[in-house]
């Protein structure tokens, strides 16, 4: 008899079957009295229900060990499915074995089963996977990962790895980690590991662009550290990022990438992560199904960044930063868009270059470049991209009227010396599209691990 994950045990096993699972208590009730009897409940992880045990004094350890379970034990069950005469559950399993592998002293185990506060379980990284709702993002995660590698992969995309550490900045992308093996006060870079500075990446845009202009279409999809230090809900210091380019491409090609990406993503998880999105809908945020769904079904707004300060500026509204041309869309001005004015994802393009880093394609009007945003309800910004500038005397003078060294970046203007193409691509913050995907409302819960400014345990 082979061991089985309790998701298969409740869908895909026939009444009557034998079956062995592995995973952690939950719940026990002990009936005393005339005809003893153990209700245990286990999860394995596997998916978001429990498996019912149905344990009684026939067990040869039923009185030394089965009634004295706790939550968070782990054990092994072997018995056989049967259907459950008790509501909540159309099936369980009689044991006819119940090994106790781990025991979970009650007094001082933090995850107690009630609900605990998410600040709290920060502190407890290591054991909040054995929540509901920890297991569900995770499984969520999970599945959004393979997601991603499809979509790509389906389409022709080639899966590259960019460094992790990087001489590049990416200029302006945020604040970078130094690598460095120098001693505190060592400011000689020569002497240092790699001979020059060095940097934990900020983004693989620039490698992958190298790539693209060779394999035409690539996509990363890795870690990504920023030292910025703000401590929002939205922000982490190390982040996962999706960041495909396509040669021969324009911004309107990467706007409808960016549109079907989205949309196939979330299409996935909700067919794929039915129970735990039903979960998320009923105690995290009552209208993620529903949000997700109209993503799924809509046609994004696409406007440009002047269209967009337009409607803005006539929003009567009391703005922390009132909207003005030439100045960022904030967070404040990103929700009015989304959730009031169109209720559903917004595109804008078309940004004043001088919010924009050198590498957007400027265009004809001199004053604007082929960048984009995509903005969605309850989030903003989900999704940084552009069309990439392929023409070297208009990339270098960029460069130098932003006080950059064009040597510097020998490597990327070489993709524009030899066989330049236009190309695009973009970037979108994994974490971001979590939280939006669960309807969780801080960063901090949809990384297993999240390292923030002065929080780095586990
Ligand atoms: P923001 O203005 O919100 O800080 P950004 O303009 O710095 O974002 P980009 O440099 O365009 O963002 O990065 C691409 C994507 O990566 C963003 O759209 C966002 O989804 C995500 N992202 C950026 N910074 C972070 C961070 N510190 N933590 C998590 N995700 C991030
Ligand atoms: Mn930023």
């Amino acid at each position: 008899m082979d061991r089985m994950l309790i998701k298969d045990v409740l869908t895909n096993v026939p009444i009557g079957t034998a079956v062995e699972v592995a995973g952690w208590v939950r719940t026990v009730r002990n009936h005393k009295g005339k005809n003893p009897l153990s209700f245990i409940t286990v999860n394995d992880g596997s998916c978001f229900s429990t498996l019912q045990v149905v344990a009684t004094p026939t067990l040869p350890n039923y009185e030394t060990e089965v009634v004295h379970l706790t939550t968070g034990c782990s054990i092994i069950v072997k018995g056989k499915l049967v259907e459950s005469p008790g509501a909540g559950q159309p099936v369980e399993v009689q044991a006819d074995e119940v090994h106790v592998v781990g025991w979970c002293d009650p007094e001082n185990y933090p995850i107690q089963p009630k609900r605990h506060s998410f600040e709290f379980l920060r502190t407890q990284a290591h054991l909040r996977p054995r929540t509901n709702t920890f297991g569900a993002i995770a499984r969520v995660r999970s599945t959004m990962s393979l997601a991603i590698h499809e979509f790509f992969q389906s389409r022709g995309f080639i899966y590259l790895h960019t460094p992790i550490i990087t001489t590049s900045d990416c200029e302006g992308a945020g604040q970078m980690f130094r690598v460095t093996t120098l001693e505190p006060g060592q400011e000689d870079f020569e002497k240092d590991f790699f001979g020059c500075k060095t940097n934990l990446t900020v983004s693989g845009q620039l490698e992958a662009e190298a790539y693209a202009c060779a394999l035409g279409r690539v996509y990363t999809f890795g870690p990504t550290f920023r030292a910025e230090n703000s401590n929002t809900p939205r922000h982490l210091a190390e982040f996962w990022m999706v960041e495909p380019e396509m040669a021969f491409c324009d911004l309107t090609d990467d706007a409808d990438l960016a549109e079907e990406f989205l949309k196939y993503i979330f299409q996935t998880i909700l067919e794929r992560c039915r129970e735990d999105m039903e979960f998320f809908n009923k105690w995290i945020d009552e209208n993620v199904i529903e949000r997700l769904e109209n993503v799924v079904q809509s046609e994004f707004v696409r406007m440009s960044y002047t269209d967009a300060m337009e409607i803005l500026k006539k929003a009567n509204r009391d703005w922390q930063f009132p909207p003005e041309w030439g100045k960022d869309i904030q967070t404040e001005h990103e929700r009015f868009l989304t959730e009031e004015t169109f209720n559903k994802p917004v595109i804008i393009t078309d940004y004043p270059a001088s919010i924009k880093p050198f590498y957007m394609r400027v265009n004809d009007d001199g004053k604007t470049v082929a960048a984009m945003d995509v903005l969605v309800p309850k989030i903003g910004e989900i999704i940084g991209g552009s069309q990439r500038e392929e023409r070297l005397d208009v990339l270098i003078s960029r460069m130098e009227s932003l006080g950059m060294n064009p040597d510097d970046y020998w490597w990327y203007l070489d993709l524009r010396r030899y066989g330049t193409v236009p190309h695009a691509g973009f970037g979108l913050g994994f974490e971001r599209t979590i939280l939006f995907a669960t309807g969780m409302s801080n960063i901090r819960d949809v990384i297993p691990f999240p390292r923030t400014p002065r929080w780095a345990e586990f």
